[in-house]
């Protein structure tokens, strides 16, 4: 049975196995709106950040970091259907990514680990030019 993807433990896998959905080097995104890194503290502690968020260039392909499904879109903000994101899963796990226009990727769609399946999306569109643009997996 799938259980949620947990970004912590991504990042304790080795570098071999640790597909990285941005096709390049980790960066974390840390910017005046906030921590990126898994674990770190939002709505001042009350909650941990559950995902990673990894810096993007807008427009650049989003892979997918596992082989499965494409069981949804996502849309994080419900009043703003300009950002939006896919849930993939597995017998193993069910991703989630934000701020990625989905392309090629439809619901019910299998998709393989590195397959392209969205381009990022500006999200500093929408906060301002203070924070860096990333996708959250
Ligand atoms: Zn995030």
């Amino acid at each position: 049975m799938w259980r949620k993807f947990s970004a912590g433990e991504w990042l304790k896998l080795p570098g071999s196995k640790r597909f990285h959905p941005i096709g390049k080097q980790n960066k974390v995104r840390i910017d005046g709106y906030g921590d990126g890194r898994f674990g770190a503290s939002r709505d001042q502690g009350k909650r941990q950040h559950e995902g990673i968020d990894l810096v993007v260039t807008p427009g650049e392909s989003i892979l997918s970091p596992i082989m499965g499904k494409i069981v949804r879109y996502a849309y994080p903000y419900p009043d703003d259907p300009r950002y939006s994101g896919v849930h993939i899963q597995n017998d193993e796990y069910l991703v989630k990514m934000f701020y990625l226009s989905p392309v090629l990727a439809k619901p019910g769609q299998q998709v393989m680990q590195g397959q392209a399946i969205g381009t990022a999306q500006k999200i500093s569109t929408k906060y301002g030019s203070g924070m860096i643009d990333y996708v959250h997996f």
